[in-house]
């Protein structure tokens, strides 16, 4: 009889939360959750279909997996499951491909038996930061994503289910959780919830005893200055993830991105007003068709001037149907590759100049793991990865710790215990 199972997500912090609650039913239901598939009977891969890398590496995943174990039987499920079905199902090795508006019966799917969501008493934790799925789909359309398309129009998870979702992570030695969606901003609206995430928020905070929270991606347009007094609350996690796209504000109307650079600007500012080392993180597509090179000088300029903690730098990827594919002015893949190899170059050193300011301070880390070679890893509050050696067992612990000095993409620290 089959019990063991291996779950692994691609692309986004959405699809991590929702294999956490897939893993959770499967545990609760008596299977052995694995991380060596070479051990499974079953895996569970959630599909990316963001960009054609994303694509690529979903590919490069399912075959691999093949290789490594060709007895198990895989379910592919989410994003490129739903935009690529038979071209999935032709994979060697895959059982089942199991779209979006599927995937809450992916256990009835491959058993052929209802595997009930385990009440949140008995979730086991399976991770030191736990992310919490509140939200789905998205109403906006920008001109280059297909994830609306694939994921539906905007829906909210109840505001009680969520927090009795956190109470039990918390109750589990839960120390982090991330609330994640696909337009986390714009949580609530379709319950018509007075006050959408912000109540959300408040109600986590004031309810349960969470040592920290986590917000992962708000589109700009959907919060505004009075938003960042949240932050007044030293368990909500100074980093906010504000995507961007471009720097120039010819290149986001072609975007359809409803924000200018100067509104953009105005709400860091506030941002950083309320919260002192805010960690401020963003996401930006580089060679959008018809960004010329005066227009992506624009673009690193104004990143430049905003200072960002950390950068997520995309060469734009034509998607299937999407409004930016059929659009002229198409910039030659070598261009995009030669601009992405630019802003990342600017992203590194503003994220070193960044975590450069915290050395010399103490600060809560979130021990997560210990990585071969004996190094424990964290974070900070505000994203900032530390390490440091141990031999006390660190995991899944909030310490403080000093911050003693910098090494390429992370800070060195000192538990001061
Ligand atoms: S906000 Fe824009 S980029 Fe994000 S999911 Fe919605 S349409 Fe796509």
């Amino acid at each position: 009889m089959a019990r063991s199972i291996y779950f692994h997500s691609l692309g986004c912090r959405l699809n991590q939360a929702e294999v956490e609650g897939i893993a959770r039913r499967f545990a609760a239901a008596g299977w052995t959750v694995v991380r060596d598939p070479v051990q499974a009977d079953l895996c569970v891969v959630n599909t990316c279909a963001v960009t054609a890398q994303a694509e690529r590496k979903t590919r490069h995943l399912l075959n691999a997996l093949h290789r490594a174990n060709p007895t198990a039987r895989i379910a592919a499920i989410g994003c490129l499951a739903t935009l690529e079905p038979q071209r999935l199902s032709a994979v060697d090795g895959v059982a089942w491909v199991v779209p979006n508006g599927e995937k809450d019966r992916v256990g009835e799917i491959v058993t052929g038996q209802e595997v009930p969501a385990p009440s949140f008493a008995t979730a086991p934790l399976l991770r030191t930061r736990a992310f919490v799925k509140v939200q789905d789909g998205c109403d906006n359309r920008c001109t280059y994503c297909v994830v609306w398309r694939l994921r539906g129009p905007a829906r909210s998870r109840p505001l009680e289910e969520v927090v009795a979702e956190v109470q039990t992570l918390t109750q589990a030695g839960c120390q982090e959780a991330v609330l994640t969606g696909v337009n986390l901003g714009g949580y609530g609206r379709d319950l018509g919830l007075e006050g959408g995430l912000r109540r959300l928020v408040e109600t986590i905070l004031a309810r349960t005893d969470l040592p920290r929270l986590r917000l992962s991606s708000l589109e700009p347009w959907d919060v505004s200055a009075p938003f960042f007094d949240l932050w007044a609350e030293p368990r909500l996690c100074r980093q906010i993830h504000l995507p961007l796209q471009s720097g120039c504000d010819a290149t986001l109307r072609r975007m359809g991105r409803r924000i200018t650079v100067e509104r953009y600007a105005r709400l860091v500012e506030a941002a950083r007003a309320a919260i002192p080392g805010l960690a401020l993180t963003t996401d930006v597509i580089v060679g959008f068709p018809g960004e010329d090179e005066a227009a992506h000088e624009e673009s690193l300029a104004f990143i430049r001037r905003m200072g960002f903690a950390r950068l997520h730098v995309f060469p734009f990827s034509p998607r299937p149907g999407t409004p930016a594919a059929r659009m002229t002015g198409q910039v030659p893949l070598p261009v995009r590759r030669e601009r992405a190899r630019q802003m990342g170059v600017l992203g590194a050193r503003l994220a070193q100049s960044f975590q450069q300011r915290f050395v010399g301070q103490e600060m809560m880390v979130l021990w997560e793991r210990r990585q071969s070679g004996g190094l424990w890893r964290g974070l900070t509050d505000n994203y900032i990865r530390v390490v440091t050696r141990s031999t006390g067992d660190l995991s899944n612990s909030l310490v403080p710790t000093r911050l003693v000095s910098a090494r390429e993409s992370v800070l060195v620290g000192e538990v001061a215990w």
